[in-house]
């Protein structure tokens, strides 16, 4: 393939890890974001084998790592009675496997100062609208309708509202989920009770509190949790107008361990409300606007793949280029590659959100009765010890990587296949 000039838009997980890995590839890479300053949005999140896997590829393992909290186990007991009804743990399928839990702004650091370390151009206040096609070329446009970049290739990373991929017809439309969460970054890692675990707490299926300890934002920090509390979209407001002491009360007599986090949230303010939504993008290009991570495949957290199937997404994509003659064909490579890998996760995630966030008693009680049985029966440990891992079905060699050598030397691994 010809150096190609391409512009990515937005600077989340997804866009960085593309424009790295296609400036290393040779292209002239523009990133083009809306903020002012390029931020991440949001708490905590889990990374999972596969996105270590492609942050390896781009050598930031050992910056990641550094920052991350490492996590082997996730584990959710029924609120009232105190029974475990979630415990995967990784070790429960082959190969060393484990989660780190980071920061967003760890994530995007590591992301954003490797970016700018290979003198990536990023372009901010951009709010970007719609593309069009002339010829060979995409021309971008923002939300006043103004020509702010003309490219031989667009990669849409804005995320899960896209308006790019809104406009595109191979996007369907946007499903808001009912659930969303509230969302803090707290002091006290300490007082986490299982500092290798993502834990919860659940009542039915309507309440779902969660600490995930998530490492430090920059070196020399110290350590936090991530903390968020489930809750319908439709009744934050009703939530709020009862008070923050009502709302802190409701959660301590559901999980006491929470009080020393709780006692940190003084202010609405200090939650952030996290609203999903669904949807697929099938094939995840049109003409020659290509999108990857959320705006290609967005859905409920519930199963923690999303940054790292946008992580994914960028190393199969420069893998699709690197190997093809033309960008059509480079096109329709990456959206075969990651084909399976994304359909999969999308159904999981479809399917397994209800149990832990709906109204439906019935289904929270197959989840505490039957579920929680059936998963300690071989093999569902090691097959839901894959699911969360991401490694249900080769996710890697479609994207020209090799999966990182768990048990390895550090610092030997190359990363591509
Ligand atoms: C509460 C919560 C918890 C989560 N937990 C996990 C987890 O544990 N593990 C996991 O893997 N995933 C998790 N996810 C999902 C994960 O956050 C996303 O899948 C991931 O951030 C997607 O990355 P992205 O780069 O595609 O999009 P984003 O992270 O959304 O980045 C999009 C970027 O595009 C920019 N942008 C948006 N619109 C425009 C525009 N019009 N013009 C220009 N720029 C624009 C944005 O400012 C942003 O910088 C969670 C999500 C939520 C909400």
């Amino acid at each position: 393939m010809r150096q190609l000039d391409i512009g990515v838009a937005g600077a989340g997980p997804a866009g960085l890890a593309v424009a790295l890995f296609l400036s290393r590839a040779g292209h002239r890479v523009e990133i083009l974001e809306r903020f002012e300053t390029p931020a991440p949005v949001g708490s905590g999140l889990l990374m999972q084998p596969t996105g270590l896997t492609v942050l390896a590829a781009l050598g930031l393992f050992d910056t990641i790592h550094a920052l991350g909290n490492r996590i082997d186990r996730l584990h959710g007991a029924d609120a009232v009675s105190g029974r475990t009804v979630l415990d995967v743990r990784y070790d429960a399928a082959p190969g060393g496997r484990y989660g780190l839990a980071v920061q967003r702004a760890a994530l995007f650091n590591t992301l954003h100062d490797a970016a700018v370390a290979d003198g990536i151009t990023i372009r901010t206040g951009v709010n970007l609208a719609s593309t069009e096609q002339r010829g060979d070329r995409v021309v971008l446009k923002n939300v006043g309708h103004e020509e702010v970049g003309n490219f031989d290739l667009v990669i849409d990373a804005s995320g899960a509202r896209s308006m790019l991929a809104a406009g595109s017809a191979s996007s369907r439309a946007v499903r808001d989920l009912t659930y969303g969460a509230f969302w803090a970054t707290l002091d006290g890692a300490d007082a986490v009770y299982d500092r290798s675990a993502l834990s919860q707490r659940y009542d039915k299926a309507k309440v779902m509190i969660g600490l995930l300890p998530a490492g430090r934002a920059t070196l020399g920090e110290r350590d936090q949790v991530a903390f968020f509390w489930s809750l319908k979209v439709a009744d934050v407001e009703a939530v709020k107008a009862a008070g923050l002491d009502r709302w802190k009360s409701i959660i301590r007599d559901h999980w006491p361990d929470c009080a020393p986090f709780l006692d940190q949230i003084n202010d609405w303010d200090r939650l952030r409300l996290a609203r999903y939504a669904h949807r697929t993008a099938l094939p995840p290009y049109a003409g020659r606007l290509v999108f990857i991570g959320d705006s290609a495949h967005s859905t409920s957290p519930q199963l923690g793949q999303g940054a790292n199937m946008a992580l994914l997404d960028a190393a199969a994509l420069s893998h699709a280029l690197a190997r093809s003659d033309d960008i059509p064909s480079a096109l329709a490579a990456y959206g075969q590659g990651r084909r399976n890998h994304v359909r999969l996760f999308q159904l999981l995630s479809l399917a397994f959100t209800p149990f832990y966030q709906s109204d439906s008693s019935a289904i929270a009680w197959v989840r505490d009765r039957l579920v929680s049985t059936i998963a300690k029966v071989p093999p569902m440990p090691g097959l839901l010890a894959a699911i969360v891992a991401g490694t249900l079905i080769d996710p890697f060699t479609s994207a020209g990587l090799t999966e990182y050598d768990w048990q390895g030397e550090p610092g030997l691994f190359s990363g591509m296949a």
